[in-house]
Parts: structure tokens; sequence; C-alpha cells
């Protein structure tokens, strides 16, 4: 346990009678919220995190003076439940979001040399918010453009809650509404490589049809980017432990759970090394191998479909040169392999010089390439890019490895994503990759921890806090 105490049985669980009591397995942005939002409508909550820290797949280490986040993480203005848990943890001042969509695309593969495009939007109604920006978008052909427009109308018609989108992926459905490989590359993988981790040809026409139609034909502003100013974990470690704190949440870090059992007595165990915490429900907020070795018996039909659930990779390589090279926050780049750049420099807290990271998604291909190798790659890669570190020197290159960033959006992985209640009465499941109908995002974790939260309170008997949902009224 973090203060050397083990976790007494009356702390987690209270009097048998209450009723009241939960522990939540895993304390990443799933498992956090769903212990605020227990904690908040009066459950006494125990939380436990076999890491040292909370925040999951999205925190921060100490590198010599950076502080260095595992990857870049962004949101958009569409992400209600996460702007919530933000704001529940007195957060969103430090992860502000751009005040209208503006993302530089700079494209190094023509001859003549770089040119740079953008992806904004104009103070209109959808779609028009788009149609400046796509008219004017330079790295795709007058024909290209039009047929975007037009894919983009097709695709606002379609029907989320079809279950037939799931079976087909997306690169088969753009390129039978006409899109070239140059519109899937300069456009549509450019959204959608970074908010699905997958090229359109491996993602599911669901989720694809999702991010697309809720990012970019929902509200003019639903795509406007934002991102932490602060280390992710500053945010997701430090204020959510000082939220969770104040909440009543006993937070216990370094305390991986072995087993979860139901007893004959009415309550669940769990099992930690040494110590067993008895509560009223558990909500297993873990990765899908993780809770498929928890999960008790009986408590899923198809329990083996959670380990069908594939995940897939980021990459993301940092560079530290002596001097400032880049003027903007952000962009993203084409005729490259480089993706995604962010300038880190003032978030790590480096004083002198310029801290780039670069964020490769669906980089399955890169995951174990040697860090030499990367150097040698991507190094000239950036100076195509940003001519100004031609003259830099790197004081500092080194790379973080995600292996299972997200789960993989394959088509057909909707039929596998279960939801918050099992059969088992009193356990309920949360994490970005049970069913929220979203791609692997902090979005979609921090649903999911509401929706286990808000399943675990009506079967307690607790009301449900409107507060704590008013998101759902939002989206
Ligand atoms: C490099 C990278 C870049 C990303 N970029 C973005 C982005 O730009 N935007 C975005 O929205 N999303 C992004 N994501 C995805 C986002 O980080 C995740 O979807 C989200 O953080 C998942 O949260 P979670 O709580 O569902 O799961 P996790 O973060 O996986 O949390 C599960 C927790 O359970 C703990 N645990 C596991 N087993 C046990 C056990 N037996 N006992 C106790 N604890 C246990 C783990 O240690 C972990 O802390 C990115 C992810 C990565 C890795």
């Amino acid at each position: 346990m973090s203060d050397g105490s083990p976790p007494a049985r009356a702390q987690a669980g209270g009097p048998r009678t209450a009723g009241r009591s939960a522990v939540v397995v895993g304390g990443g942005l799933a498992g956090i919220t769903a212990a605020l939002a227990l904690a908040d409508a009066g459950v006494r909550v125990t939380l436990l995190e076999g890491r040292p820290r909370l925040g999951g797949l999205a925190f921060s280490f100490r590198r010599g003076e950076l502080t260095v986040d595992n990857g870049q993480h962004v949101y958009l203005r569409c992400c209600t439940a996460y702007r919530w848990f933000l704001d529940r943890i007195e957060g969103a001042a430090l992860a502000p979001l751009q005040d209208r969509l503006d993302v530089p695309v700079v494209d190094v593969a023509r001859p003549a040399g770089r040119r740079l495009g953008r992806l904004r939007r104009d103070p209109l109604p959808v779609p028009l918010h788009l149609g400046r920006s796509l008219a004017t978008y330079p790295h795709l052909s007058l024909a290209e453009r039009a047929s975007v427009g037009r894919a983009a109308l097709a695709l606002k018609k379609l029907d989320l809650t079809d279950p037939a989108l799931d079976t087909q992926d997306f690169g088969s459905w753009l390129a039978a509404h006409g899109q070239s490989p140059r519109a899937v590359e300069a456009l549509w993988d450019l959204v959608g490589v970074a908010t699905l981790n997958a090229v359109a040809g491996d993602a599911s026409l669901g989720l694809a049809a999702m991010v697309f139609k809720t990012g970019l034909l929902s509200d003019p502003g639903a795509a406007d980017i934002g991102w932490a100013h602060v280390p992710l974990g500053e945010l997701h470690d430090r204020l959510a432990r000082k939220a969770l704190d104040s909440a009543g949440v006993r937070t216990e870090v370094r305390t991986r759970v072995t087993s979860v059992s139901y007893n004959e007595n009415g309550a669940w165990s769990v099992q930690v090394p040494g110590e067993t915490l008895s509560a009223d429900a558990v909500v297993l907020a873990v990765p899908q191998r993780e809770t498929h070795e928890l999960l008790p018996p009986g408590a899923l039909d198809a329990p083996g479909r959670l380990l069908e659930i594939d995940t897939a990779p980021i990459l993301n390589i940092h560079v530290v040169y002596d001097r400032r090279v880049l003027a903007r926050p952000f962009f993203s780049a084409l005729g490259t392999p480089v993706q995604w750049v962010f300038d880190r420099t003032h978030a790590s807290g480096l004083r002198a010089g310029q801290y780039l990271a670069l964020s490769q998604s669906a980089a399955r291909d890169e995951i174990d390439t040697p860090v030499a190798d990367l150097r040698e790659r991507y190094l000239p890669e950036l100076e195509r890019l940003i001519p100004a570190t031609r003259a830099a020197e790197v004081q500092d290159f080194f790379v973080t490895r995600e292996r299972t960033a997200t789960f993989a959006p394959t088509p057909g992985v909707g039929r596998l994503r279960p939801g918050a209640r099992t059969k088992a009465r009193g356990l309920y499941l949360a994490g970005a990759w049970t069913a929220t109908g979203w791609p692997a995002t902090m979005e979609g974790a921090v649903r999911s921890g509401v929706s286990a939260a808000d399943a675990a309170l009506s079967a307690l008997g607790r009301p449900r806090p409107r507060h704590l949902f008013e998101f759902e009224e939002a989206a």
C-alpha cells in the first residue's frame, strides 16, 4: 500500500447494512471518474491502482529537468464528458480549448517545396463553417475538394445506431464515395488516424462516422482542439487525487487487485496482496485483458470476446533542440512519416531551447524500431518540415512506446465491447474499450466511468445526482 498500511475491511466496505460501499479497480480516467461519481452520490469508495500513480494511459514522468508526457493527448470541444471531468478536478484552465479550430497542415511532398494549408472553421452554421477552409485547402485538387464535400454530406446522413456500419471499413466506404487516395491521406486520415488510431482501411465505418459526424458535422465549434498546457500528470494524477481526497475517496496506489469474488453473505471480496476488501459494488476499470482475468465465472455470457478486442500502438518521438525552431503550438504533416508535431517546451518545464513531441498513431510498423534508427529517420524529416532545425543542435532524442495505447477500432469491434452492467449483481465494467460508442479516447474513458457509476447507483438505491451527468445534456 502506498502509506504502508493495509486497506482495512471496515474502511473499504463499511457496515454491511449500509449497502453503500464500492471498490473501484483501476485508477485511469475511467476509474477516477467512477470513483468521483460514486463518492459524490454518497457512496463510500475505495480506489485501487496497481501503479504508483493515477492517470492510467495518460501520464507523465521525469527525465532530467523535463516532465514528459507518455504521449501527446488532445481533446475536442465535443468531448463534453472529459470537459466535465476537467471541471470536476478544477483543471479546465490548465487544458484550454482553441477559440476556433485551426490546424496548420504542412505538405513536404511537392517538388516545389513546403506548402502550408489550414483546416479552420468560420463562424457559420454546419456544414458551411468548414466550407471556406475546404474550398481553399491547397493539398487537394478542385475536384477532390468537391468530392470531399459530397462525401461529408453522405456521411452526415449515416445512422449511427445502425449496427451494420460497424461491419464495414471506412476506407472502402470512402472509395465508394469517390475519395481518391490523396483525399484519404490529406484529409480523412489526417483526422482519422489521430482520433481512431487506425488508417481508414482498418477502421470501423461506425466508429469513423461517429468521429466525423460528432467532431465536424454536429456543432460548428465541436472540433476546436484542447490540450494540457501542463504535464498530464498534473491533471490526471495530482489534481485528480486532490478531488478524490476531498470527495472522501480512499485511494491506494501500488495496490494490484488479484481477484474479485462474490460472497455468500451478499458482498464482494476484492483481493490485494495480503488483504481482502469487502464492498457492495465493484467497478472493474482496467483494460480488457485484465478484466478478463479478474471477471468471476458467469459475469459475462461470452467473456472470451474480451480477448478478441485487439490493441493498437502509439509512438511518441521527443526531440529537444538547443534553440527555438517552431513558432506554432502544433502542426500536422503530409508527404513525410511525421504525423503531428507539438511544442512541449513550456509544459515540460524546459527553460532553454525547444522541446518538440511527434505523435505517431497507428504505429504498428515502428513501435519496436530501435531509437537510433528512429533518430536517423525522423531528424531529417524534421529538417524538411521545420527549416530552422537545420542549424539547431539536438540536445536530447528519446521515444515513448505505448504498445496497447488504444483498442484497435477494427470493423466488428462493436459487438465485442460490453456495456457497464454484467450478469453479476453489483459488478460493473468501465474503460475506454467498453461500449461507449466512442473510439478509445479520454472522452470514452470518462463516459464509461459515469455509465458504470450510474448503473451501480441505481443498484445501490442511491439517487443519481443530476449535476454529475450534466455533460449528457450538453452533448
Ligand atoms: C500515447 C497515447 C496517446 C493518446 N492520445 C489520445 C488523445 O490525444 N486523445 C484522447 O482522447 N485519448 C488519447 N489516448 C487514449 C487515452 O489515453 C485512453 O483511452 C484513456 O486514458 C484510457 O483510460 P481508461 O481509464 O479506460 O484505461 P487505462 O488508462 O488503461 O486505466 C486502467 C488502469 O487500471 C490499472 N490496472 C490494471 N490492472 C489492475 C489491477 N489488477 N489492479 C489495480 N489496477 C489495475 C492500470 O495500471 C491503469 O492505471 C492516447 C493514449 C496513448 C497511450
